[in-house]
């Protein structure tokens, strides 16, 4: 049986989880749920915010799915979500961004899934601030390397692409495409303009590509991609990203697909796999059985997928489709404004998707 770490976290987090817990159970599937603390309640009982007992739950069962995590404002710990792609080097985003049926969107027949470079771009925290003495002799590296002076009021930003960073992103998103049918992969990116790292980005997916002769590949500039995506996304399958582009590209996917709501995530790295909804832990809904539970579930479904009960995924998959598409017994951010009142609970709403299950077993 398969043990997977179960971190309820913050707001919505315990009834979200719950809900999804059972949602599974009622696939049949034997999953041992090894139940750790993380946010505020860690925080409460241990301390930390991220004990030890948590972390080393995830590193013996490989496999963790997560409630959303209050970050304190100003004050208090950093993010605790960015610690744990750090500490696992999950460093692929994943995020299916898919249209149901009953979800309100301005979009049909939407099916993307982003493949995000989690661990660098311009966002490994490099940064020189302006006027400081670093920057000084950063600027005057700069004009000594390149003959190129810039305005002594800079601040600068060190933005790192790495051949083994690019690699293993870009492998496991042709890897996930030849694994579950997907017809492309397109690689984005702005190597007209950064043509030695984006450039390098690009080299390494060209290069790749040839090894998938059976998908099809084709590469964007990251500007056209928003516009592409505006314009048709349904156009799209797969895309491989740097970190930036990735982080901006996942938001508007799923503005595509409904918004936040629905859209579950995973981070993924080479021993371990954390899965999650892409929303935060509302706070104003905690314990109020409002909130929705659909993205946690969906990030189930990635779950069992990549845990290899891919018949589960699916019976989950079909039920949520069907309840969502029937639009009777949905939460409130999936009616209408003029019927919200008509909306039902967290809890209603998992039993009818359970029901759905039962009927299609
Ligand atoms: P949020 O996603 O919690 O909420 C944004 C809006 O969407 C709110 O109106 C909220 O009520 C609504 N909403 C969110 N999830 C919902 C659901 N499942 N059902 C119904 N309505 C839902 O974003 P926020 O308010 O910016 O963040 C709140 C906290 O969550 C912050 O501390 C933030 O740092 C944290 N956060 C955590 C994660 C994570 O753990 N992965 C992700 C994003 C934000």
């Amino acid at each position: 049986m398969q043990t997977i770490t179960f971190i309820p976290g913050d707001g919505i987090g315990p009834e979200i989880t719950a809900a999804m817990k059972e949602i599974v159970e009622a696939t049949g599937i034997k999953i041992k749920w090894d139940m750790q603390l993380a946010g505020e309640e860690a925080m409460k009982q241990y301390g930390n915010p991220l004990p030890e007992d948590t972390l080393a739950s995830i590193r013996k069962n490989k496999v963790a799915i997560k409630g959303p995590l209050t970050t304190p404002v100003g004050k208090g710990y950093r993010s605790l979500n960015v610690r744990l792609r750090k500490i696992f080097d999950l460093y692929a985003g994943v995020r299916p961004c898919k249209t149901y049926k009953g979800i309100i969107s301005k979009y049909e027949n939407v099916d993307l899934v982003i493949f995000r470079e989690n661990t660098e771009g311009l966002y490994i925290g490099i940064e020189f601030a302006e006027g400081s003495e670093k920057t000084e002799e950063m600027l005057m590296e700069i004009e000594k390397l390149y003959g190129t002076k810039l305005p002594p009021d800079s601040a600068l930003a060190i933005k790192d692409i790495s051949v083994g960073g690019s690699m293993r992103l870009l492998k496991a998103a042709f890897e996930y495409a030849r694994k579950f049918g997907r017809k492309k992969v397109t690689a984005v990116h702005k190597a007209n303009i950064m043509k030695l790292t984006d450039g390098l980005f690009l080299q390494i997916a060209k290069e790749m590509s040839k090894s998938y002769p059976e998908l099809e590949f084709d590469d964007v500039i990251i500007d056209n991609m928003a516009l592409q995506l505006v314009k048709n996304p349904e156009k799209y399958d797969v895309l491989a990203l740097p970190n930036l582009y990735g982080d901006v590209i996942s938001d508007l996917c799923a503005g595509l697909v409904g918004g936040l709501g629905v859209v579950p995530s995973a981070n993924i790295g080479d021993d371990c796999a954390i899965f999650e909804a892409t929303h935060g832990s509302a706070p104003k809904y905690a314990g109020k059985n409002k909130a929705n539970p659909t993205a946690i579930t969906l990030a189930a479904v990635m779950m069992l997928r990549h845990i290899g009960e891919v018949e589960a995924a699916k019976k989950i998959e079909n039920a949520i489709s069907v309840t969502i598409a029937e639009g009777k017994y949905v939460t409130y951010d999936l009616k209408p404004p003029e019927k919200r009142d008509e909306a039902v609970g967290t809890k209603e709403y998992s039993i009818a998707v359970i029901s759905k299950i039962e009927e299609l077993l």
